[in-house]
């Protein structure tokens, strides 16, 4: 949407095709906490996204996130192998892309309830995210469509590109699908923003390798990998890591898709302020590396390679007010018991003995000398474990016990296309493909391993505003 937002802008008609149903429309984005990451210097920069009163102002110690932090953190949560020269593009532009979103119609709120505590009176966000849309990812999407209909935009749903036409070199259309029928829709440019393969299940076992096929998919049906495949097919370079997605941990009993209703809540992220076992009753990751910002996407892959693909997170009532909204909702897989003894028999599939040793273990390592504080990395960790907690680590003493099964949630997948700094898809030759741009989760090179949260939506933006402007010039003019 930011696409048509901006080709229409630059002057074109513009005609957006959407494979789900109306009710369905707006793909992963709708299912989203509408977290939004940008760097900001001042409070100034903050407001040119964020609408904040005095009061919030005077009570918020929103801190600062300069380009250089976020771009740090991009490399470091892909081993410093994303694509300098997009992630610089999608960096530098992250504020104002929001700002010019904003200056449309869209509206963005502070992330109160996920990303800050109140510390000494005072709210204090953390981990360089502050931003979320208004209404999450449904308000972002019902708001996208409510100002494309006033700009006179068309949406065609339930209708599905299938095919590029490419006439001379260049792109001139797409061969879609409505009602069983197919047809040409010719164009001056076309600008593929329909996702990445996460809903396809053959294309995540061939490219994620075993088991993916068996993840649950925590949004749309519909991102089969369908703009990837068109755009190869007329020679575009693949581009980024393939065989990496991001995946969280998400409900054991959630369904096959995602549900638009609970939106992201099937997710469960508070596993930094207690432990995570597998089948065996052992933990296997570090819950407490780093803040929740800059683990969970990687965590629901280490879920999927335990054996059975599950695990179980355990809390005692100390960390209760910590907890996260997704934790009080009514589709929950949650025990509880008023001890630990009993507690861990009701954790099913798990390994009784080994847990109560694993708790053991764990509740006489927790450096006890270190303060905890949510707020910052605390380094209360653990002292002599196999596998080291290293912040937040506090005893499981403090009875109601509760516990909740997590299996692997894939998000959307890394691997996708190549394209220039605008946004235009590049051929196997590392050549422009004229006519063809592509934006979101379809652009690859900027996600490998890991991911920094709230950057997926505003690599859609950021992307789609320059493809949009860009196919627009392109189809106007005949020039790339
Ligand atoms: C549960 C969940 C929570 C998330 N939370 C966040 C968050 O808080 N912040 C964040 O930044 N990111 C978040 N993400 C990631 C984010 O959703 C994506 O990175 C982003 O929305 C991708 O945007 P996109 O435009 O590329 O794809 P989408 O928003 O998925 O849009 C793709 C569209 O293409 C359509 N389509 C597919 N194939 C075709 C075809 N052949 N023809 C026509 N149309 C087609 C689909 O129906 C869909 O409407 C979350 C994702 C999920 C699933």
């Amino acid at each position: 949407m930011c696409a048509a937002f901006a080709a229409h802008e630059t002057g074109a008609r513009v005609l957006v095709l959407e494979r789900a149903p109306e009710a369905e429309c707006g793909g992963n984005s709708a299912f989203t906490g509408g977290a939004t990451r940008f760097a900001f210097k001042n409070i100034d920069e903050v407001r040119e996204v964020l609408t904040l009163t005095e009061e919030e102002v005077a009570n918020t110690d929103f801190g600062t996130y300069t380009e250089e932090e976020f771009l740090e953190d991009m490399g470091r949560m892909t081993q410093y192998r994303c694509d300098p020269d997009l992630t610089e593009l999608f960096v530098r532009n992250s504020r104002q892309t929001l700002a010019w979103m904003k200056s449309k119609g869209v509206r963005f709120d502070a992330m109160w309830a996920r990303q800050s505590q109140k510390v000494n009176g005072r709210v204090k966000f953390y981990a360089g995210l502050i931003c979320a849309t208004w209404g999450a990812g449904q308000g972002l999407v019902e708001s996208l469509h409510k100002i494309a209909k006033t700009l006179g935009i068309a949406v065609r749903y339930e209708t599905a590109a299938t095919e590029l036409i490419r006439e001379n070199g260049r792109i001139s259309g797409v061969i879609a699908e409505a009602n069983g029928e197919t047809f040409e829709l010719r164009a001056g440019a076309v600008v593929l923003a329909c996702g990445g393969f996460e809903s396809n299940a053959e294309m995540r076992a061939r490219y994620l390798g075993p088991n993916w096929d068996l993840a649950k998919v925590r949004g749309t049906r519909f991102n089969m990998g369908d703009g990837i495949r068109m755009a190869l097919d007329v020679g575009a370079m693949p581009f980024g890591h393939w065989s990496g997605a991001h995946a969280v941990g998400w409900d054991m009993n959630a369904p096959p898709f995602g549900e638009r209703e609970i939106g992201d809540l099937f997710q469960k992220h508070s596993y930094l302020f207690g432990i995570m076992v597998n089948a065996n009753g052992e933990r296997f990751v570090d819950e407490g590396a780093d803040f929740r910002n800059f683990t969970y996407a990687k965590y629901g892959h280490e879920i999927l390679k335990q054996p059975g693909m599950f695990a179980w997170q355990i809390f005692d009532a100390k960390v209760n007010h910590l907890l996260r909204d997704e934790y009080r909702i009514r589709k929950i897989t949650k025990a509880e018991a008023p001890t630990l003894e009993e507690l861990v028999p009701k954790l099913e599939g798990v390994n009784v003995e080994r847990c109560m040793k694993t708790i053991r273990d764990y509740n006489a390592a927790v450096r006890q000398d270190v303060e905890f504080n949510p707020v910052i990395l605390d380094g209360r960790g653990t002292k002599g474990l196999a596998v080291p907690k290293s912040n937040w680590a506090n005893v499981l003493d403090t009875p109601p016990f509760h516990a909740y099964a997590v299996s692997c949630g894939i998000t959307f997948t890394f691997g996708g296309i190549r394209v220039s700094t605008k946004a235009a898809v590049q051929s196997v030759a590392e050549r422009d493909i004229p006519g063809l741009y592509a934006a979101g989760e379809m652009v690859g090179g900027l996600f490998y391993f890991n991911y920094p949260s709230g950057t997926g939506l505003v690599s859609g933006a950021v992307f789609g505003r320059i493809a949009g402007s860009q196919a627009a010039s392109h189809a106007l003019t005949g020039r790339n």
